[in-house]
């Protein structure tokens, strides 16, 4: 089935008939780590709302995004599989000229298709020529830089400020070449370039902003709404207001993060305004781990091992808190592992949509652990990096391949008592890697990668 035949099959119930939908908010930070909530054990950054949230909602403990860089993870996100089906591999560029493929289906398609308000505000990555943005992917509208906030001459600079400063030399100037000749970064609306370069101090505001702007429009039209908040920050260079800059305990990064904590304060509490706490679902949670070479430029990833760009699960585990009024109990934490990639059939139960059967997804509906009892089986997750499968957790298991190319070669952590990946224990079980080895072999066969977009 095309997407095209796909969305054709969901025709829009006429407004009368619709049942009444619950909205969701889907709130994404950039490169924030497992650690850098207060909520989640970090010793300085204070995120009163973030954990207000988990107080009234679910926060779990053994969370993945799909991947450990921000395009792959963000394709992942909007379509429920991993993304060495849709070829987005690597991190695009401004000069990319690859992005979405047009035969992906996203969840901002399946939710207008259901009558929906859709609104994009932030980063979406996903490719900047207009047949990949937003726009043509299921959102009425967007707002936002569509890649990362560092990929301008202006705002690269940000690594040899922090190499000089951690005692390093600055790059070697060739470093910045492809900033060159290419514009700065773009503010977008729409498919409109508005400014290049923007203030960033004033980001964070600007989008919270916009996307209260889109609850209180959303509500007032009586319709239900989608809202995805894909924050710029805390990615480097770091920014924050005035009225954060120099306030937290946690240095530039944490005046990031406490403004966007104060953020997550804001959404909810124009929600409670609304009136709209019990039809919203909200979710909050980051593309990839914290990148911890980067000092205090970057995150914290607690106890885990590594970060951002490495197949350590201090790059691929996140925050992740949930909340939604009279629907999810207060107070639970949840040790379940889940991932990004079962938002999309979570969201389209929701909206009662049920995925066809040729639609391949990678994710699973995470209601059972959200607001149903009972739980559900584990599900497999697997690591992939740069297009490559580099490991598979199954229950408390990873089995990990330190190089891809050398499958022989494997690795075997207890998770859920060797969290930071010290002990290599593949000699000890050679059963259970041998089992997982058949997974793979199977996972491996089930599908065909696509195409790499560059
Ligand atoms: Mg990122």
């Amino acid at each position: 089935m095309t997407r095209r035949d796909l969305l054709a099959s969901l025709a829009a119930p006429a407004l009368a008939q619709r049942p009444k939908l619950p909205n969701i908010v889907l709130i994404f930070a950039d490169d924030l780590g497992s650690g850098d909530l207060s909520c989640y054990g970090h010793p300085t950054i204070r995120t009163p709302h973030l954990d207000r949230m988990a107080a009234e909602g679910v926060r779990f403990t053994q969370f993945y995004s799909a991947a450990s860089l921000c395009s792959p993870s963000r394709v992942a996100l909007m379509t429920g599989r991993y993304p060495v089906r849709s070829g987005i591999n690597y991190v695009l560029f401004p000069d990319s000229t690859g992005g979405l493929p047009e035969s992906e289906v996203t969840i901002a398609q399946l939710l207008k298709k259901r009558g929906y308000a859709t609104q994009i505000v932030g980063k979406w990555h996903l490719g900047h020529l207009p047949q990949y943005l937003p726009t043509r992917h299921g959102f009425d509208h967007y707002f936002g830089i569509p890649f990362s906030n560092d990929m301008s001459l202006a705002t690269n600079v940000v690594y040899d400020e922090i190499a000089t400063r951690r005692g390093g030399a600055p790059r070697p100037p060739r470093a910045l070449e492809r900033y060159r000749t290419l514009p700065g970064v773009p503010l977008m609306r729409d498919e409109e370039v508005l400014e290049r370069d923007p203030d960033q101090t004033q980001i964070t505001a600007r989008y919270t902003t916009e996307a209260t702007g889109f609850l209180r429009k959303a509500a007032a039209a009586r319709q239900p709404f989608f809202l995805y908040l894909a924050h710029t920050m805390p990615h480097v260079p770091l920014f924050s207001s005035e009225r954060f800059r120099g306030k937290s305990r946690g240095g530039r990064f944490g005046d990031a993060v406490e403004e966007l904590d104060w953020s997550v304060g804001e959404i909810r509490r124009t929600l409670a305004e609304l009136k709209l706490e019990q039809d919203t679902l909200i979710l909050f949670t980051s593309d990839n781990g914290a990148t911890v070479q980067l000092g205090d430029h970057g995150g914290s990833n607690g106890p885990l091992r590594e970060g951002k760009g490495t197949t350590w699960d201090g790059g691929y585990r996140e925050p992740f808190i949930a909340s939604w009024k009279g629907r999810i109990a207060p107070g639970r934490v949840a040790s379940d592992v889940a991932s990004t990639l079962d938002f999309f059939p979570t969201l389209a139960r929701l909206a009662g949509v049920t995925p066809p059967k040729d639609l391949a997804l990678d994710g699973r509906d995470l209601a059972p652990l959200l607001w149903e009892t009972g739980g559900r089986p584990q599900a497999d997750f697997f690591y992939y990096f740069a297009g490559a499968l580099h490991g598979m957790r199954r229950g408390p298991w990873k089995l990990r391949f330190p190089n891809p190319s050398q499958p022989e070669k494997v690795e075997l952590y207890h998770l859920e008592s060797d969290f930071a990946e010290r002990f290599n224990v593949a000699a000890h079980h050679t059963d259970v890697v041998a089992q997982m080895r058949d997974a793979i072999a199977t996972h491996r066969a089930s599908f065909e990668p696509a195409v790499t977009q560059r």
